[in-house]
């Protein structure tokens, strides 16, 4: 058996609904990205073109979003500005990852449409999934999800501290 380094879901079990809906579109990417509560939102990052959310449904620990700014569903859509930068943000954001988690490998990836997984098919977002050995243990992805609010904010903290010495 590996050791566990990271295992939140043993710390904190807190019940809590989807954020409130208070005003602004209907996209939760776009919400955030419009708003200027990056803490309230879990946005961690905000570049030029693209904006980096934490997954407050994650299918595993460390799960990131990666979403251009603008509200686009197809890659076609995208320049190459918003292209380059975007995966400039997955690279920036796998290393912090493995810096802050030591994770055994990662998902990334894209789901184009609702027939193929879209939560929000109307904007595009790369998911960066960091993985361990024998993680099979997922936090299922339901509407009732228990969130687990502290690893969260610690994850948020410790992403935000590590941005700061490299940005
Ligand atoms: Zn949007």
């Amino acid at each position: 058996m590996s050791e566990q380094l990271w295992a939140p879901w043993r710390l904190s079990y807190i019940t809590k609904g989807p954020p409130p809906k208070t005003e602004g579109p209907e996209c939760f990417i776009c919400r955030a990205v419009q708003s200027t509560n990056d803490a309230e939102n879990l946005v961690f990052l905000r570049t030029e073109w693209s904006v980096g959310i934490l997954n407050r449904y994650p299918y595993n620990n460390g799960h990131l979003l990666i979403c251009p700014q603008a509200h686009k569903a197809s890659l076609s859509d995208l320049t190459d500005a918003e292209l380059l930068d975007l995966q400039k943000c997955l690279t920036q954001m796998q290393g912090i990852l493995t810096e802050i988690m030591n994770p055994d490998g990662f998902n990334i990836g894209l789901n184009v449409g609702r027939a193929a997984g879209a939560g929000v098919p109307g904007h595009l977002h790369w998911h960066l999934v960091p993985r361990w050995n024998g993680d099979t243990n997922f936090i299922p992805v339901l509407t009732d999800t228990r969130i687990i609010s502290l690893s969260l904010e610690t994850l948020y903290q410790q992403i935000r501290e590590k941005l700061a010495k490299q940005n």
